[in-house]
């Protein structure tokens, strides 16, 4: 087996086949985690799911803060806070997540079956055209992978979890379903001593803040620092006015007053991301699975992606080891590992020919059959709480966007904050559940 990309999908889909006794090559063409800011809020959704896939140690070891409520603000007036956990016992929480994705890829770098091949990029699919099954359309089934330096990994199955840009899709040909509104997010890291001084206010929360100089995000990491998202209209002009200053301009008095003591050099540029977001209506072809943002990629708004990528992989182990450890016919040498990589599993990287195949035995044609089954139903499994998360997200942008836009309207609700407020809190609430929790999984195995 074949996982492209080491990002929460990647490395938690790897670590449970792995820890199963698949043998597994991970390829992840950056070379280290840091390099990429990945979302770092974990909602109880994503929290099911590790502590499903037996990660809640590992969890425990990293640092982590539980967020004390959600804050918003219009014009500079406090609109309504909700306090957390609400809607259960679970509160959300702001990880470590580089931290998270190097112990999961420690624990399945001691499965002896799993090899992890970092700086690598795949490149190409290897694909066997005699074997395209009947009534399949588009390419033939894929049986491997080509790396950027020409190396070959052939594989019964390949699971392409390498993000929103996905090599794998494209290579593939599955299509995307894109929603690309005209913004962008441009993210801010505050750090040492700009996060303290923020930190007093921000007081744990989670604070959207909404006026005259847009739409921004505030919130405390992990970590101590501090990450500001400021929405924009993608390709919006340059300002000379520095950005502290610009962000005073939508703050209450006591947040616009530490804005303007902060020095300007104490802010760095941002990363730009748009807010392009999307959904593959089919995540597999013959030997191929989409997971992860490959998949679906996730707007950033309220914390979606990390969760649902590591519900996609929870899923897709779940669904596919009874399947990989009947070793239906894969063929091939049996993986050794350690005991606590539990029985070898007889599928894997270099255990069949990736080119024109001799005829092969109508046990493994079974046996790729029930494989691909396996992959659509894994995709139908997914589709529907991905489509239900993308939805809401859709519509929390929506309306956050009528406020951005609309100068009368924000200044109407904050002047009526104290009526307004609670009636927008209650229909703010009543979409959260899904987003908090997901919809239910289905049952894991007994
Ligand atoms: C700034 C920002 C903030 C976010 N905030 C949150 C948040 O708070 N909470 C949340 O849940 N989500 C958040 N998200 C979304 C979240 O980061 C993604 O949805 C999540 O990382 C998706 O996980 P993934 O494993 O599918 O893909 P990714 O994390 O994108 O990982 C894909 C991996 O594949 C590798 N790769 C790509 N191409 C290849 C190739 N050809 N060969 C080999 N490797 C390849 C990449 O290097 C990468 O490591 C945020 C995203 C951004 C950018």
């Amino acid at each position: 087996m074949v996982v492209v990309g080491a990002g929460p999908a990647g490395s938690a889909f790897a670590l449970l086949l792995a820890r199963a006794g698949v043998a597994v090559e991970l390829v992840e063409s950056q070379p280290r985690h840091s390099a990429l800011i990945r979302g770092d809020g974990l909602m109880p959704s994503g929290l099911e799911a590790l502590n499903r896939m037996g990660l809640a140690s590992l969890l425990a070891t990293l640092p982590r803060r539980e967020l004390r409520g959600w804050s918003f603000l219009l014009e500079g007036r406090s609109l309504f806070s909700v306090a957390e956990p609400f809607g259960g016992s679970v509160p959300c929480s702001l990880i470590d997540t580089p931290g998270l994705l190097e112990g999961m890829l420690a624990e399945a770098l001691a499965c002896p079956n799993l090899t992890l091949r970092r700086g690598r990029a795949v490149k190409e699919l290897l694909l066997k055209p005699e074997d395209t099954l009947p009534g399949s359309e588009g390419p033939a089934r894929v049986a491997g992978v080509v790396l950027d330096d020409g190396t070959k990994l052939p594989a019964e199955l390949v699971v392409g979890c390498d993000g929103r840009g996905s090599t794998i899709r494209r290579l593939a040909a599955l299509e995307l379903n894109e929603d690309n509104p005209p913004l962008e997010v441009l993210w801010f890291e505050l750090e040492n001593e700009a996060a303290a001084h923020l930190q007093p206010w921000i007081a744990g929360r989670f604070a959207t803040l909404i006026g005259d100089a847009g739409s921004y995000a505030l919130f405390g990491t992990a970590r101590g620092g501090v990450r500001l998202g400021w929405l924009q209209e993608r390709g919006a002009a340059g300002s000379p006015v520095p950005w502290p200053e610009r962000w005073a301009r939508s703050a209450p008095p006591e947040l616009a007053a530490l804005w303007r003591s902060l020095p300007t050099t104490s802010v760095g540029p941002p990363l730009r991301l748009s807010l392009r977001s999307g959904l593959a209506p089919r995540w597999e072809r013959p030997g191929l699975l989409l997971l992860g943002d490959a998949a679906h990629p996730m707007s950033p708004l309220r914390a979606q992606g990390l969760n649902m990528a590591l519900r996609d992989a929870l899923v897709a182990a779940e669904r596919l080891l009874p399947l990989l450890s009947t070793g239906g016919g894969a063929g091939g040498d049996e993986a050794s590992c350690g005991d606590e990589c539990g029985d070898a599993i007889a599928i894997g990287a270099g255990r069949m020919a990736a080119g024109p195949a001799a005829e092969e035995p109508p046990r493994r044609r079974e046996f790729q059959e029930q494989l691909d089954q396996a992959l659509v139903a894994i995709a139908e499994a997914r589709l529907v709480e991905i489509r239900a998360v993308q939805a809401l997200q859709r519509q929390e942008l929506g309306r956050g966007e009528l406020l951005r836009r609309q100068a009368w309207l924000r200044r109407l609700l904050a002047a009526t904050a104290n009526v307004s407020g609670p009636l927008l809190s209650r229909r703010w609430q009543a979409g959260q559940p899904t987003l908090r929790t997901g919809l239910p999984l289905p049952e894991g195995p007994a």
